[in-house]
């Protein structure tokens, strides 16, 4: 728990989520400002600010990440389409929230970005 980040609060229920997807490495949640029809970040319930933070023994929560990212795209129906997983990292990539987090963005054509 980092006391001043948002996400910790929100994993605390310090701040109001509706919860998509949870277990004991991660918790889901749809994003406030969606970008698209289907918009749900991924957090680690261990506070680390972003990829640059990843250690070797954080590699297995962010393939979690992933892995539960994919499985919620096929719950909600948006897998065949196509979906896109973004993780931002600084200021240059629009990163807003210092906890790490992965967004899952589908159900619409998203437009090319890389
Ligand atoms: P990033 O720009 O990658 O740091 O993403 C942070 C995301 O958190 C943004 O897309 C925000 O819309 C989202 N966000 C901010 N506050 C909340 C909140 N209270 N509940 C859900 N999502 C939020
Ligand atoms: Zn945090």
């Amino acid at each position: 728990m980092s006391a001043d980040c948002l996400f910790c609060k929100i994993l605390h229920k310090e701040i109001p989520s509706t919860k998509v997807y949870e277990d004991e490495l991660c918790y889901a949640f749809p994003d406030i400002a969606p970008k698209a029809p289907v918009h749900i970040i991924f957090v680690p319930k261990e506070h680390f600010a972003s990829s640059l933070e990843i250690t070797e023994a954080r590699e297995k929560v962010v393939g979690h990440l992933a892995r539960v990212a994919a499985q919620v795209a096929k719950e909600k129906g948006i897998d065949e389409g196509g979906f896109r997983l973004v993780m931002n990292t600084n200021a240059h990539a629009g990163q807003t929230v210092f906890h790490l987090h992965l967004h899952l963005l589908g159900g619409s054509p998203l437009g090319g970005m890389v």
